[in-house]
């Protein structure tokens, strides 16, 4: 339910109408714009009748939500979400690329990745420490060390870092993290998004499962608003279709529909998105036209040699030219 007030109700009436709302076990959550101020109600709502908050003095409207997510519906929250990843900005305006290896695999390799991409004009570091991999023989990050090595980067070169988290049990190791990533295997894994969404108010990168619709990613989105953290930005990395030229099938039509459907951020992987290094340079570009508030992709110095997604890893070089792009687009749109 959306609460819409009259212009000019103060702040007394908004308590205590916020007081009615939590009498009946309702969260009342209140976003003030330039216009109208909103106040969404998250809860079980079925025992409170409308009528009785309709003839308040201070309300104008009030609209029932046929979503099941509320806390990550636009409605609540007319306004772009901009999520601060420790002194990076990411939507409303704000347009960020996250770059770096799919993971960590040593000293040299991070840092030296980490220093080019920001040459290039990446905001953020990627580097997997804990890799969700399909076969359990391949390689599987390099875990705490991978972490240590991912802040030695960021010391380095002041880029903030995005990682992994698999399992909740490894979340002390997260301290110097700025973005925790939920990998599209983990997107409905419902403990670990409350875990984090409870534990810790530091931007989470939520990609999208491999067979989630819309729906269910922004479920998955409001399971860690509703335990807690509202700051959510959601990745669009493809879905699994018959079609199997290409790693998955990416629909970039998704980012308007979900900057429709949400106020939170989205981010596009073009690297998972095709599966292959000389794609990611086209679709990034057309994410960024089509509007996407950031890009996360993967960056090797060596791709042939990458211990995971080699064959979709960009050189630096490749990088450098699609920034180049990127930034060119962005300037128009
Ligand atoms: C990754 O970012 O390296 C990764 C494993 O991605 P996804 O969860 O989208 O497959
Ligand atoms: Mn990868």
């Amino acid at each position: 339910m959306i609460i819409t007030l009259k212009k000019g109700a103060n702040e007394a009436q908004i308590d205590s109408l916020k007081e009615i709302l939590t009498a009946h076990r309702i969260e009342p959550r209140v976003w003030r714009g330039e216009l109208e101020t909103v106040i969404g109600c998250v809860g079980d709502i079925a025992h409170l009748d409308p009528g009785l908050i309709e003839a308040l003095d201070i309300v104008d409207t009030v609209q029932r939500i046929q979503e099941p997510y509320k806390a990550a519906n636009r409605k609540f929250h007319p306004a772009d979400s901009v999520i601060d990843c420790s002194g990076v900005k990411l939507g409303g305006g704000s347009f960020s690329v996250i770059a770096g290896p799919c993971s960590v695999e040593s000293e040299e390799q991070i840092v030296g990745i980490a220093k080019s991409v920001k040459a290039s004009g990446a905001t953020m570091l990627r580097g997997g420490a804990f890799k969700p991999r399909t076969s359990p023989y391949a390689f599987q990050g390099m875990g705490a060390e991978g972490i240590r090595l991912l802040s030695l980067a960021k010391k380095e070169t002041g880029l903030p870092i995005v990682t992994e988290l698999m399992d909740f049990k490894d979340i002390a190791l997260f301290n110097d993290v700025d973005v925790i990533q939920i990998g599209a295997r983990n997107m409905q894994n419902f403990n670990l998004l409350k875990e984090v969404g409870s534990y810790t108010k530091k931007p989470i990168l939520l990609k999208r499962g491999m067979s989630a619709t819309l729906q269910e990613l922004l479920m998955s989105a409001e399971y860690i608003m509703a335990s807690g953290n509202p700051n959510v930005i959601l990745c669009e990395r493809g879905i699994r279709t018959f079609e199997t030229a290409l790693r998955n099938t990416l629909d970039l039509g998704v980012v308007t529909l979900l900057h429709r459907l949400s106020h939170l951020p989205v981010v596009v992987d073009p690297s998972h998105a095709t599966g292959h290094a000389y794609m990611v340079d086209s679709v990034a570009v057309a994410a960024t036209a089509i509007g996407a508030d950031g890009l996360i992709i993967e960056v090797h110095n060596d791709p042939p040699h990458a211990k995971c997604d080699g064959a979709q890893s960009q050189t630096p070089e490749m990088f450098a030219k699609t920034m180049q792009r990127v930034l060119k687009v962005r300037e128009i749109v």
